[in-house]
């Protein structure tokens, strides 16, 4: 290929892939007597708990509604102070923010991109007991938090964990006690949270997913879902006859309809599949980019991951001295690399809230210089060259 050679279809840094068969399941349910609220919705749920390994689930409209809920759900008002990451999507922090909380930001560990978990300690050990509410891990890349220090840290200082997992379904840390934990399957963190948009592993176009072990939340996530309304006989106050509910809380719309369950199940069934391929992607990257002067990557290989790590490779992340320069050349040539995330704490919002740039220099340091390059199953070999021939040549020798 030459120098200025562009692929004709547009190479985006990540895309659903609908099947047949997404289709037929979609199509079913639109002929069948219930567009929401039908069979789908608890057959999903069912599924996508026994995916993550964890006892139950609760289907939603989308991600951020999933964060709502578990911030709902664990009481987070004005007094809580809730621990985030910089490095997430806004969402992630918001959710606090929604039940009149105060976001409290942990800079990152510039090896992954993860929340640092020292830094973490740090903050939980200069302040007394009850200080802080709770903390958001975010599994950012696909690469899993190791739950099992966060959760140590939190019983001693009295804080629940909302695990965001939306970057790694299918994806694993192994505990000191060597057994794996997936993502999402609630036995370290309290309730942890996915989303089915169309760049997710998983996607429905809009959708979520809450996953725990605790039933007495569990009970709250179905409450507030939908408007604090319950019909359930053992939990009604009073019981008037066969119509009778009460809303007992004020809760939301946020459900999700049967017919995007049906192609979340149908794509739940592939979910393994496209995990095996962003791996081969993620090593094709790797052996393209181990050693090139120039590109630096978060941890991604085998060898650097934790021991006992399953990476999800929902992003790949390179980091450049020119990232403005690289995006900008990846896009003449057809390439929408994208940058993962803007620091949320740098946003003009929380800025209004009294965060100002240099609060957290290794998140804007990572900011500075990271581009997601695209990862998705259906991406091909020949594109992946492409785009690796593209940055390799940026980064060799400028436009
Ligand atoms: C996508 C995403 C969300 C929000 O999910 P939506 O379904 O878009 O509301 C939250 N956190 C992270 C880390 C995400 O990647």
């Amino acid at each position: 290929m030459t120098q200025n050679s562009k692929l004709r279809t547009p190479i985006p840094y990540g895309r659903q892939h609908i099947t047949e068969a997404d289709i037929a399941a979609v199509v079913e349910t639109l002929q069948s007597d219930f567009l929401t609220q039908g069979p789908k919705v608890a057959e999903f749920e069912q599924s996508f708990a026994r995916y993550v390994g964890a006892k139950y689930a609760v289907a939603v409209s989308n991600g951020t509604a999933a964060l709502h809920l578990c911030t709902m759900a664990l009481g987070v008002n004005e007094t809580s102070r809730v621990i985030t990451t910089p490095i997430t999507f806004v969402a992630s922090a918001n959710c606090v923010r929604y039940c009149g909380g105060t976001v409290e930001f942990a800079d990152i560990d510039p090896a992954t991109a993860l929340i640092d978990i020292d830094k973490v300690r740090q903050m939980l050990e200069s302040k007394p007991k009850g200080y802080y509410a709770g903390i958001i891990p975010v599994d950012f890349a696909g690469n899993p938090v190791n739950l099992e220090a966060l959760r140590q840290l939190a019983d001693e200082h009295g804080l629940w964990i909302i695990e965001d997992a939306c970057h790694a379904p299918g994806g694993y840390f192994t505990d000191s006690h060597g057994e794996k934990q997936l993502c999402g399957n609630g036995r370290y963190a309290d309730l942890a949270i996915f989303s089915f948009h169309p760049v997710k592993h998983i996607a429905t176009g809009e959708g979520g997913m809450v996953t725990t072990n605790d039933e007495e939340l569990y009970r709250k996530l179905l409450l507030y879902r939908t408007h604090g309304i319950t019909r359930e006989a053992d939990l009604l106050e009073e019981n008037h006859g066969g119509w009778y509910m009460e809303m007992q809380a004020l809760g939301y719309n946020y459900r999700i309809p049967d017919m995007l369950c049906a192609l979340g199940l149908s794509q739940l069934s592939r979910a393994d599949e496209g995990l095996a391929r962003r791996r081969e992607i993620a090593q094709v990257y790797d052996a393209a980019f181990a050693g090139f002067q120039g590109i630096d990557r978060l941890v991604t290989t085998p060898e650097a991951l934790a021991a006992g790590t399953g990476h999800a490779y929902h992003l790949y992340v390179v980091q450049v001295a020119d990232r403005k320069g690289l995006y900008d050349y990846l896009r003449e040539h057809n390439i929408f690399a994208q940058v993962h995330y803007i620091p949320a704490h740098t946003m003009p919002y929380y800025r209004n809230l009294g965060y100002k740039k240099g609060d957290f220099p290794e998140a804007e340091h990572y900011y500075d210089r990271c581009l997601s390059l695209p990862m998705y199953p259906t991406l091909t070999e020949e594109e992946q060259q492409f785009v690796i021939e593209k940055v390799k040549e940026f980064v060799a020798n400028g436009r």
